[in-house]
């Protein structure tokens, strides 16, 4: 069924392999925890950021703890200042409570960070979008908490008329921004992860370390190489909850790997699973055969968005996109008997040689 948009060196129908395993998570891989064992020279680092976990790996630096932790920490700092809707004096909650039509001016890592989300919900045919947040927080996956019921078909249609990226004006030249329907916010959840990994990995590097693998949250980025002079390695886990087991291995030469899926963050009603990923196109949250999308990308803020993305959009939809922008993608779509392995044309070959096309 997606032979012609599958690829590989095998080809055809041995592309398509069957897993017996569940989900997928990203994870610093076994070559990577080597890499500690090999050379004294790799400092690691790990903490807690943005509602999740960090880990640092900077080769060729390890006296240099206490600087190369500040100019972490620094970086999580802004993006989260800006960006976070868990914090009420964020710019991005600022915004959403600004209900004025008029411009609102804000940072440049704000309109950075808009003007991608902009990009890949045009890309994406709206299958991304960060005015999404009412209708996160209907199925009770937002910073206002879980909720009773699923919201109603009358409550999301509702809701419709407060979401759509074309509601969002993003404006560079005036560093401002400005919304067409006063009751329209933003939610950078799905993007401001992977902008937070640039940010470290170019600051790191701006500061003298060309050699860092800094991963948060399951989305990571890598330059450089291992203190061994190798490229770093990671896993890809297999998609269970329980982690360990090594799905696939995948060299990340100047690449980000992001994944999204529905098996950390779901919940299960009537005997389907119903994720936090939402379709804004309908409403609804997504329930479907796709256990994770990953996507590898010179850039971490787009691996993060497409993966996002990618999952709303599902296989066929999500494959058809992929081939035509030659994105590197791998989906695990659950089976009954295990997991199915699907992989755009160019993800084998990124995988391996840790190259992509880089996108736009
Ligand atoms: P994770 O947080 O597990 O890394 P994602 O990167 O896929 O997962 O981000 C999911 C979050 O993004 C959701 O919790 C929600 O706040 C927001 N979101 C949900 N659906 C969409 C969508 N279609 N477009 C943009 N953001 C979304
Ligand atoms: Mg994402």
């Amino acid at each position: 069924m997606f032979s012609s948009t599958i690829s590989g060196r095998s080809g055809g129908a041995a592309a398509l392999r069957v897993i017996a395993a569940m989900v997928v998570l990203i994870a610093c891989a076994a070559g990577v925890h080597r890499l500690g064992e090999r050379s004294q020279s790799a400092l690691e680092l790990r903490g807690r950021a943005m509602g999740t976990t960090f880990s640092a790996k900077v080769a060729g630096a390890s006296g240099d703890r206490g600087k190369i932790e500040s100019l972490i920490d620094a970086e999580l700092q802004v993006v989260n200042e800006l960006m976070s809707t868990y914090d009420p004096e964020s710019e991005v909650s600022r915004f959403n409570r600004w209900s004025s039509t008029d411009r609102f001016t804000v940072s440049a890592p704000t309109i950075e960070v808009l003007a991608l989300a902009r990009e890949i919900s045009e890309m994406t045919g709206g299958a991304f979008d960060v005015t999404v947040g009412p209708m996160v927080d209907a199925w009770g996956f937002g910073a206002a908490g879980p909720v009773a019921a699923p919201p109603s078909a009358r409550r999301l249609a509702e809701l419709r008329h407060r979401v759509g990226y074309r509601k969002l004006r993003v404006d560079r030249g005036s560093a401002s921004i400005s919304k067409t329907a006063s009751e329209l916010a933003v939610d950078l959840s799905a993007i401001a992860k992977g902008y937070a990994v640039d940010r470290v990995v170019d600051a790191l590097v701006k500061g003298g370390y060309p050699d860092v693998l800094f991963e948060l949250g399951g989305d990571l980025r890598a330059v450089g190489r291992r203190a061994d002079g190798r490229p770093w390695r990671i896993a890809i886990e297999r998609p269970v909850f329980r982690r360990g087991t090594v799905q696939r291995e995948v060299t990340l030469s100047e690449l980000a790997l992001a994944t999204s899926g529905d098996y950390r963050n779901y919940y299960e009603r009537e005997g389907r699973r119903v994720s936090h990923v939402i379709d804004p196109r309908t409403g609804t949250a997504i329930s479907s055969d796709v256990a994770s999308v990953s996507v590898l990308h010179p850039s971490a803020a787009v691996a993060d968005a497409l993966a996002t993305a990618l999952s709303v959009m599902g296989v066929s939809e999500g494959l058809r996109l992929a081939e035509e922008r030659r994105l590197a993608v791998l989906f695990l779509l659950r089976r009954d008997d295990g997991f199915e392995e699907v992989a755009s044309s160019t993800f084998d070959n990124a995988a391996a040689a840790g190259l992509a096309r880089s996108w736009p």
